[in-house]
C-alpha cells in the first residue's frame, strides 16, 4: 500500500515520458516509445557508398548504419551520450542484429573516448552500444583501442583538418592479429574518426574491420547544418 502510494508519487513528480513525443510510457519502457523505431529512416545504399567514397584511404571493408540522422535522432543520441546510455543502447541492439545478421565477427568494440572525457561522462556510449550488440549477437566485446590525450575538438574543423586532427589519435592496446572486428560508433559524419580507428586495427594485423553506427546525416543540407551543430565531436 505504502509502496503503491510512493510509486504514484514518484510517477507524479517524475512522469515516465517519451523524450520524442512526450507521451506517457508503460512501466516496462523508459525514455522512448517503441513506435519511433518504425519512423526512423534507413540509410540508402547510395549514401553509404558516397560516405565511403569521400574517405581518402578507407580501412574498413564494410559500413552499416542504422538510420538517417534527423532531429529525433539528435535528441536520442544526446541522451545516449550524456544521461541514459544503457537504456538507449539496449534499444539499438535489435536493429543492429537485423542489419548485421549472417555476418561473423570475432570481436566487437567501440570508438574510445579520451580518458578524461570518459571519466566526466561516467561511460562511453560507443562501448555501451558495442556491449549491447555483443550480448544480442553473442560476439565477445573487448576494449581494444585507446585514444591518446589532447586531440582537439573536431566541432569547428573542416574535413581535411578533422582527418589530420585524428591522425595518430588512437593506439591498439591488445592483439588483434587476424581478427574480423566489428567497430561501433554512435554517429558518423565525415567518417574520419572511425576510419582512423580502423586503420590502427588493420596496421596491427586485423583481418577485416566492419564499421557500424546508429546514424549518419544523409542530405547535404543536413550535413552542413550538423557540421556546426554536432556536439558528439566535442569528445575529441
Ligand atoms: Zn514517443
Amino acid at each position: 500500500m505504502i509502496k503503491t502510494v510512493i510509486n504514484d508519487l514518484i510517477s507524479f513528480v517524475f512522469p515516465n515520458l517519451c523524450i520524442i513525443c512526450g507521451n506517457e510510457l508503460p512501466e516496462n519502457r523508459k525514455l522512448l516509445c517503441e513506435s519511433h523505431f518504425k519512423e526512423f529512416k534507413p540509410v540508402p545504399e547510395k549514401a553509404i557508398r558516397d560516405q565511403i567514397a569521400r574517405i581518402d584511404t578507407c580501412y574498413f571493408s564494410d559500413l552499416s548504419i542504422l538510420y538517417q540522422y534527423d532531429q529525433n535522432l539528435k535528441t536520442i543520441i544526446h541522451q545516449l551520450k550524456y544521461n541514459h546510455g544503457i537504456t538507449l543502447a539496449t534499444y539499438f541492439a535489435e536493429p543492429f542484429l537485423e542489419l548485421l545478421t549472417g555476418k561473423n565477427f570475432d570481436l566487437v568494440t567501440g570508438v574510445p573516448l579520451n580518458t578524461a572525457r570518459e571519466r566526466d561522462r561516467g561511460y562511453n556510449q560507443s562501448y555501451l552500444l558495442a556491449q549491447a550488440v555483443s550480448e544480442i549477437m553473442g560476439i565477445p566485446f573487448k576494449k581494444i583501442l585507446m585514444r591518446n590525450a589532447n586531440t582537439k575538438s573536431q566541432t569547428k574543423l573542416t574535413r581535411e583538418q578533422r582527418r589530420k586532427n585524428v591522425a595518430n589519435a588512437f593506439a591498439c592496446i591488445t592483439s588483434v592479429a587476424n581478427l574480423h572486428i566489428l567497430l561501433i560508433d554512435d554517429l558518423i559524419t565525415t567518417g574520419s574518426t572511425i576510419n582512423e580507428c580502423a586503420s590502427v586495427l588493420i596496421k596491427n594485423g586485423a583481418r577485416k574491420v566492419h564499421a557500424a553506427a546508429v546514424a549518419t546525416p544523409v542530405l547535404p543540407e543536413e550535413y552542413e547544418l550538423e557540421e556546426e551543430e554536432f556536439t558528439f565531436l566535442d569528445r575529441l
